[in-house]
């Protein structure tokens, strides 16, 4: 790929045949550069100043009748696509032998996100061909569609096939992946690395099954993504149908709106989701919102000790023992935060959102995770530790977790 370089709708950019980096527009390449993500890996963004029309690459070919379609050959074709959402088995067949359970859910990752409930509305009698789609694609044991208990009216008109349908609250956490794969799928894993795997389940949101079976249908790589939109503490939400690629500074002209003095922009949800600091960041096949969040909602973390209420513990969808774990992780003694399962941690929010010490919980254990998964950062050591002289020292909690435990407990696993 080269700057001036004309390219068609559906065109694989990626390098070296590491796919799929799949072209959404037709026109002409006017910058690549390289980024750095919120997860502080390097990523490749290409530039394409778009033609008014699409020209689309003829190596994509349509397929009419799923059922009469090789699992290897739908892999093959969604991959193609554009659609990471089962790269993992698609990537390494070997790692993933066979998927225990398949979840296509028409619930919403997010408080503040709407966009796989309005996928369910507008698009139920093509329900049953997205379950056909990823059940066959897959050739899961077992497959279940999630919808949230406030559309049971629309869901028992579904005709889904062998698949179980299961009502959820369209409350969160529930309609997160690791959540529904724990409660409906094979369980979550002691190590989840890839966003919608936990265990050997895959959730796949509707609103990008959906996609799928338009792209394979058609001929065409996966053009579109429902993004809700909301602003404010109290302020509506509106979906909006975008191409994917699309920058977030014209999904803020399409909604009329500027962020304020002060305000943030955060994608993909208030509870998970991270500040984007340029609007020229695009839209992606698994963006699903977009806040523009007021000064006054800033939510402010301090560096005060934790008084051992509790409600972190309470609150925490995995069963965590968070007022422990986020100490540890704070002092960067990982082998403590590992026995205390930080990997398991979803990083959902909730016991830093009901923490009354206010302590950046979710960063401190995002750190040690990364920190114990990539090996990269040493641990600090109990008496290093020992000699901050912050809260640690005087922490009966440590104190005594350290003396009476030598922590050969094995990572917490769950089921
Ligand atoms: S973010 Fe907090 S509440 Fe959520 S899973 Fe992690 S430790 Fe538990
Ligand atoms: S909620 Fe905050 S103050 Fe209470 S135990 Fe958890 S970390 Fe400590």
């Amino acid at each position: 790929m080269q700057i001036g370089k004309r390219v068609e709708t559906g065109q694989d950019l990626a390098r070296d045949g590491k796919g799929p980096f799949v072209s959404t527009v037709t026109g002409r390449v006017e910058d690549i550069s390289e980024f750095q993500g919120v997860d502080a890996r390097e990523y490749l963004a290409i530039t394409i100043i778009t033609e008014q029309r699409d020209s689309f690459d003829p190596s994509l070919e349509a397929i009419e009748d799923f059922s009469e379609t090789k699992p290897e050959t739908l892999r093959a074709a969604v991959n193609r696509a554009g659609s990471t959402a089962l790269s993992p088995i698609i990537r390494d067949p070997r790692v993933w032998p066979r998927v225990d359970a398949l979840i296509i859910s028409a619930m919403d990752l997010d408080p503040r996100s709407v966009a796989n409930q309005q996928s369910f509305r507008d698009n139920t009698s093509e329900v049953g061909t997205a379950v056909e789609l990823l059940a066959r694609t897959t050739e899961a044991l077992k497959c279940t569609l999630a919808v949230p208990d406030n559309l049971a009216g629309i869901a028992t008109g579904v005709s889904i096939g062998a698949a179980a349908v299961v009502m959820v609250p369209p409350v969160y956490p529930y309609g997160l992946p690791e959540i529904l794969a724990k409660k409906y799928g094979a369980g979550l894993l002691l190590h989840p690395r890839d966003t919608g795997f936990s265990g050997n389940t895959i959730v796949v949101g509707l609103d990008h099954a959906l996609s799928m079976v338009h792209s394979l249908q058609g001929g065409k790589p996966m053009l579109e993504k429902t993004v809700t939109f909301s602003t404010g503490e109290n302020g509506g939400f509106r979906n909006f149908r975008v191409r994917i690629g699309t920058p977030v500074s014209e999904l803020l002209k399409m909604a009329s709106t500027e962020p304020a003095a002060g305000g943030k922009l955060i994608l993909n949800g208030t509870m998970r989701g991270y500040a984007c600091f340029s609007d020229k960041q695009p839209v992606t096949a698994t963006t699903e919102s977009l806040h523009v969040q007021s000064p006054s909602e800033g939510f402010s973390f301090q560096d005060t000790q934790c008084t051992n209420c509790g409600k972190c513990n309470q609150a925490c969808p995995v069963d965590l023992e968070v007022n422990l774990l986020g100490r540890f992780s704070e002092y960067g003694i990982y082998d403590k935060s590992r026995a205390l399962g930080a990997e398991n941690c979803i990083q959902c929010g909730l016991c830093a959102y009901v923490c009354p010490a206010r302590r950046p919980l979710v960063q401190y254990i995002t750190r040690a995770k990364q920190a114990i998964q990539s090996g990269l950062e040493e641990p600090v050591g109990m008496a290093e530790a020992m000699e901050c002289d912050a809260c640690g020292p005087s922490c009966p909690a440590i104190r005594l977790f350290d003396m009476g435990s030598d922590t050969e407990d094995s990572p917490k696993e769950k089921e």
